[in-house]
């Protein structure tokens, strides 16, 4: 059965039905394309044909874009000159979309047929790129619907002609947020972008009547004389455009992107050329970023595991644990923020703290949050009734009776959490998953204060909770199958990324940040320039530089993590040098952001201003500076061996989770796909050599683990020794 039929009206119009078998939205294959071309070209040689139109059998979606699957595998799949392969199949691509916008004409623009897109509604990617090659686009008014082209943010571009197409259509500037942020629109918006051309009721019914009315099919860059709106590179309008998006593009990705450059070099040299040249541009541009680890590493992680995950790739074989009562102890910042994501989910939610008003003050987040939403149009006084009806604060914690999942909040203090957890069970059913949100307690050990520990677990948020979209979920020694399968189910209703982890010290993300933050701090003890260290993070893709990041979280919480680990740790910790930094910093008052303080100035507005210059009268910048790149391989390493610690530890069980987290959680350089792609990406000989070099000269720390000695010496790849299909 193919994706794409075609039928012939009694007025003589083709509609070609796009309808991808088992998939609830369309997607694109290469067989899609062979038959897409075979339908079109037959309905250009019937003379009954008088215009053609192509829809989706989908009700509200025109397509979701490419099959990822098939895109990441391109490179593999290609032959023994993957880059030569790779142009030729992209080619061929663009050769079924130029025959749909050039419809059968003459190289005068005489004759051919038009062609129209009737879209019920969201268009993406691919699915974008084959209206924009038809000659004009209807879309249903959805305002559910989106339409763009999202390519970017898996680490490529839109490389069937998207790019080209959007640019001659819109001018570059007017482009560029769709394109280099992959901006996405509904129907209306897109329509005033000027992306799509009409929103109507009915656009099967509006396309038929427009192909039947005689159009202009003539793009207006294959009309002689087309001017680019905007203006083209060499024009003066055109010339800022292009100095502008080069400077911003290299501003926010810091050159560490192969995509957002190889997109800009596709559109700039594009715009000097006539269409079909730059077509080709596109496609050597778009073969460089197939070829390039990093695209293939971004969808793997950002794309396909990431989707692995939330679809409970590594869930228990136990059945449905959907959450309908949840209750969160604790109505602090992070219970609030709990509160919030779960009534958002439709969950009802019971907030409980010590008092009512501190209750209240947790609900009143959720109000906070819809008033906003109210503000900007992205939700209604409805909505925020209902949301605040799901939530009820309290004290009592009577009010808990038949809650199915409790995610406990409050304090970091092992006695206050045990209490906690005993006079919840007295209320609560035997079913009742009770979860901790603990950020460094062992859950093994909390888990001794409750009478089940089969029923007890962690799931440990990220703060502000709305935001970060990644959920560590925490398996102690005794937690059971059904915990865990409630916690991922948990999860997905509140639509965020989970990953399951075993019980450790810091569990995963916290283990690899906290050395991250520490050997930022080392550096400016040994006198190491701190812009030199935050820029160094930066350059490499780091979201903020570790000194920023100590003061974002601020640095009495490290004063207060790093205590705890000595007095657990005893003789063998490892960071006193960190400390004398951080307890002074401390002590001076300077906590961070919210002193207003910290590594970095803040004006009275909490600005960030600039890095803090007195820390050079108490650690004095050294006269001879290391280089940037060692700056980074410390950093980088730092965390990367965490990652490789925590699979020889049995912490991490799934490679694809120490990637996906690593990036949802803590921002960890994206373009890389996550650290252990970054080391396969590096090589695992190279990284234990680099590593064992920093070792020497830095210490014991930076050793390569055995499991990185033994795969450098057979020279293997993570993704290669842990299949991660065979590991789930
Ligand atoms: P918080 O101090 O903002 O909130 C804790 C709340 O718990 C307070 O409102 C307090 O009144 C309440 N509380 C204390 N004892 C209680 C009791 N016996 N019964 C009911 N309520 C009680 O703290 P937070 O930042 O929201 O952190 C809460 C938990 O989440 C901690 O375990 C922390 O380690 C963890 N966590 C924090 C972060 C973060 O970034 N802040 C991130 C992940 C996890």
């Amino acid at each position: 059965m193919t994706d794409f039929t075609s039928k012939t009206d009694a007025d003589g119009v083709a509609v070609i039905t796009w309808d991808t078998q088992g998939k609830s939205m369309n997607v694109m294959n290469q067989q899609g394309f062979e038959d897409l071309d075979r339908l079109v070209g037959e309905a250009l040689d019937d003379d009954a044909v008088k215009g053609i139109v192509i829809t989706s059998g989908k009700e509200g979606s025109f397509a979701g874009g490419m099959d990822l699957n098939i895109i990441a595998k391109m490179k593999d799949s290609a032959g023994d000159n993957p880059a030569k392969g790779l142009f030729e199949g992209v080619m061929d691509m663009h050769g079924v979309l130029r025959r749909i916008e050039r419809a059968g004409m003459d190289d005068k623009n005489k004759g051919g047929k038009p062609i129209a897109a009737a879209l019920p509604g969201t268009a993406l990617g691919i699915g974008l790129e084959i209206p924009l090659a038809c000659h004009r686009i209807f879309c249903a008014d959805n305002p559910k619907a989106k339409i763009g082209l999202p390519e970017i943010l898996v680490g490529i571009f839109p490389g069937a002609g998207g790019t080209t197409r959007l640019v001659r259509k819109m001018g570059a500037m007017a482009a560029s947020p769709l394109l280099l942020e992959g901006k996405l629109n509904d129907p209306k918006k897109a329509k005033m972008a000027g992306v799509i051309d009409e929103v109507v009721d009915d656009p099967l019914a509006a396309a038929k009547e427009w192909v039947l009315s005689s159009p202009s099919i003539v793009k207006p860059w294959d009309e002689k004389g087309y001017k680019m709106p905007g203006g083209a590179p060499y024009h003066p309008a055109g010339f800022m455009t292009f100095v502008g998006a080069s400077a911003m593009v290299n501003g926010k990705t810091q050159g560490v992107y192969p995509a957002a450059k190889a997109l800009l070099s596709a559109v700039y040299e594009g715009a000097m050329v006539p269409f079909d040249t730059a077509i080709k541009i596109e496609a050597r541009w778009f073969t460089n970023v197939l070829m390039n680890p990093s695209s293939s590493n971004m969808i793997r992680s950002l794309f396909i595991n990431k989707e692995a995950l939330e679809k409970g790739a590594v869930r228990p074989d136990v059945p449905d644990q959907k959450v309908q009562k949840v209750g969160v102890i604790g109505a602090g910042m992070m219970g609030a923020g709990i509160a919030l994501v779960s009534a958002l989910a439709g969950i009802e939610v019971v907030l409980i703290d010590n008092s009512q008003e501190a209750a209240d003050k947790g609900k009143s987040y959720t109000t906070d949050y819809m008033d906003k939403g109210i503000a900007r149009k992205k939700a209604t006084p409805e909505k925020k009734d209902q949301v605040l009806g799901l939530i009820t604060a309290t004290t009592d914690y009577a009010a808990l009776e038949g809650c199915d999942l409790i995610v406990e909040a409050v304090f970091e203090d092992v006695g206050v959490k045990a209490e906690v957890t005993e006079k919840v069970q007295a209320v609560v059913g035997p079913d009742c998953i009770f979860a901790t949100n603990t950020s460094t307690l062992p859950i093994t050990e909390l888990a001794k204060a409750s009478n089940n520990e089969e029923q007890f677990i962690g799931i440990h948020f990220f703060s502000p909770v709305d935001k970060m979209m990644l959920v560590e979920i925490i398996k102690g020694k005794g937690t059971g199958d059904r915990a865990v399968a409630k916690a991922l189910d948990y999860v997905r209703e509140i639509r965020k990324t989970p990953i399951v982890v075993n019980d450790a010290r810091f569990f995963y993300a916290n283990r690899c940040i906290i050395p991250y933050i520490n050997e930022g701090i080392r550096m400016v003890k040994e006198g190491v320039a701190p812009a030199l260290i935050e820029n160094a993070a930066k350059l490499v893709g780091m979201p903020l530089g570790p000194l920023q990041l100590v003061d974002e979280t601020s640095i009495d919480l490290g004063v207060k993590i790093a205590k705890a680990t000595k007095a657990a740790m005893g003789d063998a910790y490892p960071d006193g040098a960190v400390d004398e930094v951080l307890f002074w910093m401390a002590d001076e008052g300077r906590l961070g952001r919210k002193s207003n303080s910290g590594f970095y100035e803040y004006d009275e507005k909490g600005k960030r201003t600039q890095l803090w210059t007195g820390l050079g009268d108490k650690y004095p910048v050294s006269d001879e500076q290391p280089d940037v790149t060692e700056v980074q391989n410390r950093l980088l390493f730092a965390q990367v061996l965490e990652a490789v610690r925590a699979i020889e530890e049995d912490v991490l069980m799934d490679i694809r989770e120490g990637d996906v987290g690593a990036i949802l959680g803590w921002g960890f350089a994206p373009w890389s796909g996550g650290p252990l792609s970054w080391l396969d990406m590096v090589g695992t000989p190279w990284a234990a050599e680099t590593t064992n070099a920093l070792a020497e000269k830095y210490g014991e720390r930076f050793k390569a683990p055995a499991l990185l000695e033994d795969m450098a010496a057979k020279n293997q790849q993570f993704y290669g020794r842990f299949d991660p299909a065979k590991a789930a």
